[in-house]
């Protein structure tokens, strides 16, 4: 994947996705690694999907303005994402998460890197442009319907998110700082975690489908549309009296 300096120093973890990273951050890059390998096999199952075609690359923040991305300009230190800009396209993971990143609790890295990984699921097919709850929706949910499977103390972690930041995940808009974005997934991660719980994790694979199914962009009415139809009759009903929609 990347034959550049600096990266050619880095060392490599085997698995479903192999994770590149500084000598010194072997522990790390271990760890990563073995949740890696637990989101890949959950979510195979959860999307009917083979897994894809990615690796993972562990940074350092000395190297980090090196890391493959889309645009010219890094990303500021901290904030993982994926890219389709190397070959196999790459989960880019921060030696440590930004402090915006919350709450702190052991949930955090988990469903951070599924989070990713769900990306990197749903990206393996071209889909049409959705609102970006929608799009962010998908994979806060699937990474909330991984930490249930693996028995991960979801509960204490979400307990401890702001339940009213001022606008609900569609009232959201384009709100920019890092503060209010992270309190944006964080209002998905409560709304995918309770769909879940409310209708089971069979609605993820039933919407990614739909999703691929369709062939024009996707409108504010027809995210909507597609997320209640996916949770079923009930599905309407339910997502209004959530206070985070
Ligand atoms: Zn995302």
């Amino acid at each position: 994947m990347l034959t550049v300096e600096p990266f050619q120093k880095y060392g490599r973890t085997d698995g479903a996705i192999p994770v590149l990273h500084p000598p010194h951050l072997r522990e790390d890059a271990e760890n990563v690694s073995r949740l890696l390998e637990a989101g890949t096999r959950h979510l195979s199952l959860l999307l009917e999907t083979d897994p894809p075609e990615a690796g993972a690359l562990l940074v350092s923040e000395e190297d980090w303005r090196e890391a493959p991305r889309e645009g010219e300009r890094p990303y500021p230190y901290g904030l993982p994402y994926f890219t389709r800009s190397s070959s196999p396209p790459a989960l880019v993971l921060p030696e440590t998460l930004s402090a915006v990143f919350g709450p702190r609790t052991d949930a955090l890295l988990p469903l951070t890197l599924w989070h990713e990984l769900a990306h990197a699921f749903l990206l393996q097919r071209e889909v049409v442009r959705t609102p970006v709850w929608f799009a962010e929706f998908l994979p806060q949910a699937l990474s909330a319907a991984v930490a249930r499977d693996e028995e991960l103390p979801l509960a204490e972690h979400l307990m401890s998110i702001d339940r009213e930041p001022g606008y609900t995940v569609r009232t959201f808009g384009g709100r920019a700082s890092a503060k209010d974005q992270m309190a944006f997934q964080n209002l998905l991660l409560l709304l995918g975690d309770a769909a879940v719980r409310e209708f089971g994790e069979g609605f993820l694979g039933r919407l990614v489908h739909a999703l691929r199914d369709e062939r024009e962009v996707v409108d504010e009415g027809r995210a909507e549309e597609l997320l209640a139809n996916a949770l079923g009759p009930d599905g309407w009903s339910w997502l209004v009296s959530r206070s985070e929609f």
